[in-house]
């Protein structure tokens, strides 16, 4: 492993033996975490080739099981973001595109750095689980055209592992290890069409245009190559998407995004993305059916319902997704005040997600527990105008130490002017 990590540092290109080498040695256990920390960091500055980003996809995908899913009839899709903060697009996507009668088998992942997880979100519903077998999986989607599952120990176990390493390394933040850990995973769970929300911005692990299309392009290679179909939408994360941040939070966010009011732009960036789902499948014609036949869903409660649905089918609380009052509650509030007067010009997400992890949201160590109840909801975004003393955001925390820590990325979080500032695009490009 020492020379393999040399041989990296040093700028050299891996072979596929190299990298099957470092995958099973670490999963195996015999190469220590450590030495894969050097070796991320060393990728991290040379970069992977798309050969060695390929090699590295294909032996994480073949690390553990594979799942069939051609037992569900029908065009299976899935949906990955590349993670952002506030984005609980999963728990509202999911449901949505069930309800209109295409089957979401989704594997999903905990939160990472100052970005959240749909899975921590999922369980700040009491008793929803999360971690079942192939056949479990597969026998909910057919029963009920939607489940989600967790990596469990015999799915991409090396992504799982990596995962969490790289999250403590800071070695997130690199092009092959993003789109080869999206994709094995993509690839592993077996549906026929993929749709990447690919985010981009301040509080994204990609921030820029020409890295995104990057990205964009290695995973729309693989997926072909792998037969399979797969649409990268790049979307803004330059402030957090919606008001809410913060697991419980986000859940009840969802909810009512679900029942028809929550945010604009996280409704819109659900119809859109659930729209190019429905496309993909083959459901619908165009992308003006798809976003119409989506806000029906919505309108009739047909989409809460199917929420409900898989909720109870995996042993959630379904009392508590009902009445949101029964979601876990963090016992202090903060009001978060400006200190100025004029236009948010910018906010940024991600010191809003470190904000978050301060008061308990996210895992600052891959060991660390998280807070259900904790985060930040905030009050105002880009384009609001505030006066000194106006409360920007309420911060949720289990301890009252909590809030100065989040305050100063708070205070730091917030750009303002005296004019009117325009509203980034909430889709920059859609490619495939
Ligand atoms: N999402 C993933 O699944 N993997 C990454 O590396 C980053 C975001």
């Amino acid at each position: 492993m020492v020379e393999l990590i040399k041989k990296k540092r040093d700028g050299h290109v891996l072979t596929a033996q190299d990298i099957k080498t470092i995958i099973s040695g670490y999963l195996s256990g015999e190469i220590p975490d450590y030495q894969i920390a050097a070796w991320l960091m060393a990728v991290y500055f040379q970069g992977l080739n798309d050969d060695e980003t390929a090699f590295l996809t294909d032996a994480m995908m073949r690390s553990g099981d594979m799942i069939d899913l051609s037992a569900i009839p029908g065009i299976k899709v899935d949906k990955h973001s590349t993670g952002g903060v506030g984005d609980k697009t999963t728990l509202i996507l999911a449901p949505l595109v069930a309800a209109a009668g295409v089957p979401v088998a989704k594997m999903s992942g905990r939160g990472l750095g100052h970005t959240g997880g749909t899975l921590d979100k999922f369980e700040s519903v009491p008793g929803f689980r999360v971690e079942m077998t192939a056949e479990e999986f597969i026998d909910k989607v057919k029963k009920h055209n939607i489940a989600i599952c967790s990596q469990n120990n015999r799915l991409v176990p090396a992504d799982k592992k990596l995962y969490a390493l790289r999250d403590v390394t800071g070695t997130v933040d690199n092009i092959s290890l993003i789109a080869s850990s999206v994709m094995s995973k993509k690839l592993a769970c077996g549906a026929d069409a993929i749709v990447i929300d690919l985010k981009m911005g301040d509080g994204a692990f990609i921030k820029n245009i020409a890295d995104a299309e990057k990205l964009a392009n290695i995973m729309i290679n693989t997926a072909r190559k792998m037969n399979r179909q797969l649409m990268a939408v790049i979307s803004g994360m330059e402030e957090p998407l919606g008001f809410a941040v913060g697991n419980a939070l986000e859940v009840k966010e969802a909810i009512d995004t679900l029942k028809g009011h929550g945010p604009d732009d996280l409704t819109s960036l659900c119809l859109n993305l659930g729209s190019y789902m429905l496309e993909l499948a083959g459901r619908t014609k165009n992308h003006e059916e798809g976003m119409a036949l989506l806000q029906s869903l919505i309108n009739n409660g047909q989409a809460f319902e199917k929420f409900v649905e898989l909720i109870e089918s995996q042993h959630g609380d379904v009392e508590v997704v009902k009445n949101t009052a029964l979601l876990p509650k963090a016992p202090l509030t903060f009001e978060y005040k400006s200190k100025f007067t004029g236009y948010i010009s910018h906010l940024s997400a991600m010191d809003i997600g470190l904000a978050s992890v301060k008061l308990g949201a996210g895992r600052e160590t891959k060991e660390s527990p998280i807070d259900h109840s904790a985060g930040i909801v905030l009050t105002k975004k880009v384009g609001a105008y505030v006066k000194v003393g106006d409360t920007l955001a309420i911060l949720h925390a289990g301890n009252a130490a909590f809030f100065e820590k989040a305050t100063e990325y708070l205070d730091v979080a917030y750009t303002f002017t005296e004019t009117e500032p325009m509203k980034a695009p909430l889709i920059f490009k859609t490619m495939h």
